[in-house]
């Protein structure tokens, strides 16, 4: 749609096309109003760049595409117009809201959710992409069962990191964790923790010059490390790398018109997916920093669409009855 076109307009414009996002739409669907998804650049989201997916409730083994797609189809079958455009910028200014998409589509919306999750921070390196899925692994919690029986290696020096590698020696042999200074910026009762387990090694004042790994078939052979100290390498061997160096929200489109909290999280009503604005609602990994699973990005992507009924229901009753 060229940008002189007049926006459409959309009951609920629902941004971000992950668990949080198609379930959100599946809500307000059923709930008649006709939502609208915009999916973004990465349709299905962080779910698509995983392999099995064995936590996902009612499914031993999925593939993380797969669910996707499923959650696609799901949230167009109860009626959701899914859009496969990026929103560029959104005025959360004025009502009705305006989104404008990377085509020139324009959207005005009574009320947004927000679902557009976050990333995981890598550390930048070809061979980190080369090996996604095959070894490398950004989430311990998804990808750490595979491990039974063998050495990983975690980079990072805070939380995450931390926690992540002490859930890996629930199945690893043994467990590096690699971080760059020589000291931890973890709580230090996860460190405690840290130090106390058998299973776990340090790797100080080392950063992650490669991973090394076979072409076929495809696998993490070890990381080679550079010393932040006197720049020497050495070849640690492992069959897995988990890259813990922090996510980071997709909050751009937000930044300056919603409070934000440390790093970048928008920030919700406890117990809500209410935001500064009313009629404003954000969901999934755009907001959480604890839990950032699919179910629980789920769970909020409900928990957007009913507060997003009932805020219409108060503030629009004959947008609700239209939509009917
Ligand atoms: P974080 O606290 O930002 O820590 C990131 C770690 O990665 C730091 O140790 C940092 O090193 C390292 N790092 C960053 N970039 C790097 C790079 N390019 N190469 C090598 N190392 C790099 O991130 P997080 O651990 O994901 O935690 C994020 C937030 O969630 C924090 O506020 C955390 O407290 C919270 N969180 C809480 C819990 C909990 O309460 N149980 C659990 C998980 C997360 P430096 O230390 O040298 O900067």
């Amino acid at each position: 749609m060229p940008e002189t076109d007049a926006p459409r307009h959309a009951h609920v414009l629902i941004i971000g096309s992950g668990p949080a996002g198609y379930t959100a739409a599946v809500y307000a669907a059923r709930a008649m109003l006709r939502p609208v998804l915009i999916q973004g650049g990465q349709p299905g989201g962080q779910l698509t760049i995983t392999t099995d997916v064995e936590n996902w409730i009612g499914d031993t083994t999925v593939q993380g595409p797969d669910l996707m797609l499923r959650m696609e189809a799901h949230a167009r079958e109860m009626g959701t117009e899914i859009v496969s455009d990026i929103v560029t910028a959104l005025d959360l200014s004025r009502r009705p809201f305006t989104a404008v998409c990377d085509s020139g589509a324009r959207y005005t919306a009574d009320a947004v959710i927000l679902a557009t999750g976050a990333q995981a921070r890598w550390l930048g390196i070809a061979s980190e992409g080369l090996f996604q899925g095959f070894g490398v692994s950004a989430c311990a919690t998804c990808d750490g069962f595979f491990f039974r029986g063998k050495e990983v290696v975690v980079v990072g020096g805070g939380n995450t990191a931390v926690e992540e590698a002490l859930f890996l020696t629930n199945f690893a042999s043994k467990v590096t964790l690699v971080h760059r200074r020589d000291s931890l910026r973890a709580e230090r009762i996860l460190q405690d923790r840290l130090f106390r387990n058998p299973k776990i090694e340090l790797a100080w004042n080392a950063e992650v010059d490669e991973i090394l790994g076979t072409d076929s078939p495809r696998g993490v052979t070890g990381v080679r490390l550079r010393s932040t100290t006197d720049g020497g390498l050495r070849v640690l061997p492992a069959d897995g790398v988990f890259i813990a160096i922090g996510h980071v929200p997709a909050s751009e489109l937000v930044r300056g018109q919603l409070p934000l909290r440390e790093g970048g999280y928008v920030e919700v009503e406890p117990g809500s997916t209410r935001t500064a604005i009313r009629g404003v609602f954000a969901a999934g990994d755009l907001t959480d920093d604890v839990y950032r699973q699919a179910v629980t990005s789920a769970g909020m992507g409900c928990m957007a669409a009913l507060d997003a009924e009932r805020f219409l229901a108060a503030v629009a009753p004959d947008a609700i009855a239209a939509a009917e």
